[in-house]
């Protein structure tokens, strides 16, 4: 079989390679190195690589197949986005200042996967502390977006973002804080999903904004993303926010016919700000629902223009609280010469943090501050309950809601690096979803042309009510029957960094 047609495969369709023993997992899991090995070093999606770890993997997972107690996902190479701790390996959270870091234990989310007999192909690259929409504030480096190499994957998964649309995995993890599963699953054209906050435990993922991040699936299609999130989702003791619920199974729905579903269309997501190409994508796929048989309501979330202002407080705030604990002491970067205490702390924090890691600290440490208090983090987390009850407003008139992942197609690198609130903006559309705490997911639904370059992925948005994404996934899963969007992969250009 073809490399090509062997990286293009779906995890359903490797699972029954694997189980038939058509292929075996360290065949699998040779192609995608291989395929690693000949694009990596221009697209700069994985920042470890570990073959001998890898074929390990492989061949344990060969034996439990030979065994008989494979599971679903046994002998499949995923990406891991690294800020997941996972044992053995480098985890950076793409910073310097844990450049020198090997994780001493496994995250849940990694011990899921490794519990589920899946291959770990390597680390992704990522913004620093996942905080961009670019993956450029990244201390290894930007990524390349494979549908063109001038571009930008988005962020903060951008490596994730990248492995997946290049087919240098099977499918890859990602968090998602604003928008950092959804958005470069929109500029990249595959399926993407932010679980409802609290059904992926964040035990080990290095945090950014703890009451925003979330882990979840990138893949090629809904589907995927189902067999995902039956690894990824369920209670774990040692994350405190947690949610002591039943094990599901998100693949339940897919199939159901979607006749009669409510599809709710904000009129804030089609306002001032949204490319006109991009507002075309997204209405030839709701053209596509309504002859699935979906009605369509017309609703508002009045709120949505606070949610980056408010974003732009809250996370940071959390942000400067969460990032105090690296103080060169216990572990991360220490600076190599210092006269004091202080000192140490000062040069240590100032050489390994980067800049918008540092713009974020003080925007945090500003807002927290006695004086600002009230006057910032209070009012934020005031108007944070109004987005979220915008929401429950619109789902007493919908099931679920669509509108664009993303403002615009991938742009230029280096076009918005100099300007954070132009970078902030990419996230319009997603950062709503997480202060209220809901599920959200891109789902490809074409290309839009741009001026002086290829036509470039457009991604819908599926916004559902808490705990939904089974009936999120089964949404897309029906659009992805009747759609091609999410098989079409890009044609890579070979090509040095
Ligand atoms: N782009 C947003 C930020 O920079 C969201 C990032 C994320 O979801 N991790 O904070």
């Amino acid at each position: 079989m073809a490399n090509n047609e062997l990286s293009n495969g779906s995890l359903k369709g490797y699972a029954q390679l694997l189980q038939s023993k058509q292929i075996s997992s360290l065949e699998l899991t040779q192609a995608f190195l291989q395929r690693i090995k000949q694009y990596n070093p221009c697209i700069n999606a994985y920042i470890a690589l570990d073959e001998d770890k890898t074929l390990a993997q492989a061949r344990a997972a060969d034996a439990r197949i030979a065994a008989g107690s494979a599971a679903p996902l046994t002998g499949i190479p995923i990406a891991q986005k690294d800020i997941f701790c996972a044992e053995g390996w480098p985890t950076t959270c793409g910073s310097k200042m844990l450049a020198n870091f090997v994780a001493p234990y496994d995250a849940h989310v990694i011990s899921q996967f490794n519990a589920a007999g899946a291959v770990n192909l390597g680390k992704t690259n990522m913004d620093e502390f996942a905080m961009g929409s670019s993956n450029e504030t990244s201390y290894f480096g930007g990524v390349k977006n494979p549908w063109s190499y001038d571009r930008v994957p988005g962020g903060s998964s951008g490596g994730s973002a990248a492995a997946v649309a290049a087919r240098l995995c099977a499918a890859a993890t990602g968090t998602d804080t604003g928008g950092s599963i959804r958005q470069p699953a929109s500029l990249c054209g595959f399926t993407g999903l932010k679980p409802t906050y609290g059904v992926v435990s964040r035990f080990g993922m290095i945090a950014f904004a703890s009451s925003l991040d979330q882990a979840g699936p990138m893949a090629k299609s809904a589907e995927d993303c189902a067999l995902m999130m039956n690894v990824m989702a369920g209670f774990d003791e040692r994350d405190s926010t947690s949610l002591d619920r039943a094990k599901e199974d998100y693949c339940r729905d897919l199939a159901k016919p979607l006749a009669g579903l409510k599809i709710g269309l904000p009129k804030e997501f089609f306002a001032e700000g949204l490319s006109a190409e991009v507002g075309q994508v997204i209405e030839n796929a709701i053209a596509e629902y309504k002859k699935l048989g979906a009605e369509i309501v017309n609703i508002s979330l009045p709120n949505t223009g606070l949610s980056i202002p408010v974003y732009y407080v809250l996370a940071p705030a959390e942000a400067s609280s969460n990032l105090s604990r690296y103080d060169g002491v216990r572990y991360g970067h220490r600076a190599a010469e210092y006269t004091d205490l202080m000192d140490m702390y000062c040069k240590s924090r100032a050489e390994g943090f980067g800049a918008e890691v540092k713009r974020r600290i003080l925007i945090g440490t500003y807002v927290l501050s006695a004086g600002y208090y009230d006057a910032y983090y209070l009012k934020a987390q005031q108007i944070r309950r109004l987005i979220a009850q915008d929401f429950v407003e619109a789902f007493k008139q919908c099931d679920v809601i669509m509108g664009p992942a993303a403002p615009s197609t991938a742009f230029k690198a280096g076009e918005k690096v100099d300007d954070p609130v132009a970078m902030y903006l990419q996230d319009i559309y997603t950062i709503s979803t997480n202060l209220a705490g809901l599920p959200g997911m891109s789902v490809p639904a074409g290309f839009a042309p741009s001026q002086d370059g290829p036509a470039l992925p457009v991604g819908l948005q599926i916004i559902g009510n808490y705990f939904d994404e089974a009936r999120m996934l089964n949404v897309a899963h029906q659009y992805q029957q009747v759609t091609d969007w999410h098989t079409l992969a890009p044609n890579l250009p070979e090509g040095k960094a």
